[in-house]
This record gives C-alpha cells, structure tokens and sequence, in this order.
C-alpha cells in the first residue's frame, strides 16, 4: 500500500456542515438559514447566451477546442472595464473555474516553505490548503471592536483578507486596507484578497477591490467569482488578477509563474460558462437585482432579530448577518433555535474560536421560506434568547 499524504493528518475533520446536517435530521419543516449557496435562478438573458455558445458548439462553423490560457479576451477586457474600471488591465486577469479553485491554485504557486495568516473567524478552504501543503497557519483575531478587521498584523509570508466577509458580513474600509497594505510593503508579505461578496456591497465609501488603495498592485493578488454575483455557484466561472507590478524578493515575475500553473494543470474555464459571464457583464441591472433580492432576505431576518436578546452584525454590504448572543456557547445556540423554531442556522465557532457565542444566518434562499423563516423567529423564539 502507498503511505498517505503526511500533511493530511493536519486537516481537522471536515465537522462542521456534517455536524449540522446530522442535528437536524430528525426534525421535520425545516428551513435553512445556514447555506452559503445561491437559490435564486439566473436571469434569462445570461441562460439565453449560454445556450447560444453550447449550440455554436454543435456546428462545424462554431466549433472551438482549447480557448485562450488565460481565458476569453473579451471577457477579461470587460471585467476590466467593468469590474476595476481600466486600474487592472485585461493581460493581468485570470479566468477560471471557481475562487475556491484559484485557492489552492494559489498555495502551489507558493509552495510549502510559506506561513499564511489567516481571520478568526475565517472562511476554511485558506487553511485547509495551505495545510495540504505543509504551510504555517497564523491566526488573527477578528472581532465587533473593529469592524471584525485584525487588530495587527502577524509576520507571514501570505495574509488572506475576506471582504465582504464571510461569515462575519463585515466590510474592509479604505482606511483599513490602506494601512494593510503599507504595511504588507514592509513587511514583504504578499495580500491574497477574497472579493467574491463584492457584488454585495452598497456603500459607494466602501472598497469593492482591493486595487482602490494606492500601490497594492505590487503586493495583493485579488481572486472574484461570478458564483455569488449571478448565481453561477453551478455553472463554474470566476477570476483572478495577478498584476504585472509583483516581483520575488529575489525579483522575476509572479504573473509569469502563475501563467506557468495555469497551463501546466488548468486549461481554462469552460467556454460556455464563459459566454455567461460575458452576458453577466453586459447586465449589470440584473446582477444587481439579484443581490438587493438577497439583501432585502436580510434586512427582513435582521429586522425579526432586533427585538431578541443579541447583537447583530453585518447583513447590509454582504449576504450573512452575523449575530452574538454572548456567553451561550454556538452549537447550543444553535440546538436551542433548532428545537424550538425548526431553523437551520451556522454555529459561528465552526468558522474559528472567536466565532464562539455567534451564530450564521444566510440570506441566501426564496423569500417565501424566509417570510416563513421570519414569522418563527417572531413567534416561536426561545425563552433564554428574548429578552
Ligand atoms: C462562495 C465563496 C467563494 C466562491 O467560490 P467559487 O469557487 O467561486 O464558487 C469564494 N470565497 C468565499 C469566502 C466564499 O464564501
């Protein structure tokens, strides 16, 4: 027999959606307010374009093999222009499969030798790849005081940032990630910036990328998805940019590496998915129709939530509401609202241990389920979290 993989033995089980699953079984009504996947469908025009490209492919005329490595020109031209308005230029994006894909794709390009700083709470798939790698995971403490944005930063040779945040809801400022990336200049750390909730984000002050800050084009690799923006969680399409301006510290070009791992084991994005984005692009009223769709999901659960005994986070640049019920521990939380209101929720401690006393609630679903979601928690709340 061949040994496993060492490394592997670092990974803690996979617990916490399993862990839901299980608890909930034997409960019947159930709504789900704990998935991060989109459940509105997409918008016809996109569908229409997506069909148009599968058909082109059933003709002699339309054919088309292997794309373009980096991905459709056209498509990278307009998230250029639509997406980092011409700051980012079109030779500098990436398409792809997915940001989870781009994740570890990332951790390759890096290698095994790299300490990694990470949110608590975070999103898992940055640990989990990196510990598949052998690399050093460094927390930092994320929490209400400021903004759920770390205090400081800790030495590392990656430092991954999550805004919108997920699962806190949070946005970065721009005061924050300036000062982020002044000091990942200095400190010679490169930024990996998770922009997938950018779609989510109404406050014109608040960063969408985090090329809006002077300078970060040396230092930050920024990966996007279409899953999040247009419902593509299925289809499979996102991005990423890793612009020209980033050198080695012994020099030499991180785009010419990454071009070197997209053509050695990804190929591309598939060609159909792409002529969706594209036809995404095309539409902004109707990505930002889906995203108030869900921003209004979160407004309504908010809402029902502000006479209970908790604080309530995010939810208004971001699909998740973030919420802390204080010293009651998150998987109790989570059993209590469970029994007596038939709601699935995320106890916030699955995401890191200052999630502990937090629990998730996704905005993600119909809002006839949410309505009805909404109506529980207004009349079947339990007793120990009303005030
Ligand atoms: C959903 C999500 C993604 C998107 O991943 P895809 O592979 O593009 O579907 C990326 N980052 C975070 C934090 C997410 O929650």
């Amino acid at each position: 027999m061949v040994k496993r993989n060492p490394h592997f033995s670092r990974l803690s089980k996979n617990y916490l959606f399993p862990e839901v699953t299980r608890r909930a079984r034997s409960f019947e009504n159930l709504i789900s307010l704990s998935i991060g996947d989109t459940s509105e469908p997409i918008p016809h025009a996109i569908t229409e374009a997506m069909k148009k490209a599968a058909t082109q492919l059933g003709s002699r005329k339309g054919y088309r093999g292997y794309g373009a490595e980096q991905g459709n020109a056209a498509l990278r031209e307009k998230i250029s222009e639509v997406i980092y308005k011409g700051k980012i230029s079109a030779d500098e994006i990436f398409i792809s499969d997915g940001a989870k894909c781009d994740i570890g794709r990332l951790q390759i390009l890096f290698g095994s030798d790299k300490t990694i700083a990470v949110q608590n709470p975070a999103y898992p798939v940055y640990v989990d790849t990196g510990l598949m790698l052998n690399q050093k995971v460094v927390y930092m403490e994320c929490l209400p005081e400021n903004n759920f944005f770390p205090n400081t930063f800790p030495d590392a040779d990656l430092l991954y940032l999550c805004s919108p945040n997920n699962p806190t809801g949070s946005v970065a400022t721009h005061a924050q990630l300036e000062n982020l990336v002044q000091w990942a200049k200095k400190s010679n750390t490169f930024i990996i910036f998770d922009a997938a909730y950018s779609g989510f984000i109404q406050d014109p002050t608040l960063p969408e990328s985090i090329y809006e800050i002077e300078g970060a084009d040396e230092i930050a690799i920024e990966v996007s998805s279409f899953s999040k923006l247009i419902g593509f969680t299925g289809v499979r399409l996102g991005w990423s940019v890793i612009p020209k301006n980033m050198t080695y510290a012994e020099g030499g070009s991180v785009h010419d590496d990454y071009t070197r791992v997209v053509t050695t084991f990804f190929n591309g994005a598939s060609n159909i998915s792409q002529a969706g984005g594209l036809a995404a692009l095309d539409h902004p009223d109707e990505i930002a129709k889906l995203s108030t769709y869900y921003l209004e999901n979160a407004r309504l659960i908010k809402k029902a939530l502000e006479s209970k005994e908790c604080r309530i986070y995010g939810g208004e640049n971001a699909p998740y509401l973030w919420v802390d019920f204080g010293k009651i521990e998150s998987w109790d939380l989570f059993q209590m609202v469970l029994e007596k209101t038939k709601l699935i929720t995320t106890p916030g401690s699955g995401f890191g241990s200052c999630g502990e006393g937090y629990l998730r609630f996704s905005a993600f679903g119909n809002r006839t389920q949410i309505l009805n979601a909404v109506k529980r928690i207004e009349t079947q709340w339990p007793e120990q979290l009303s005030p």
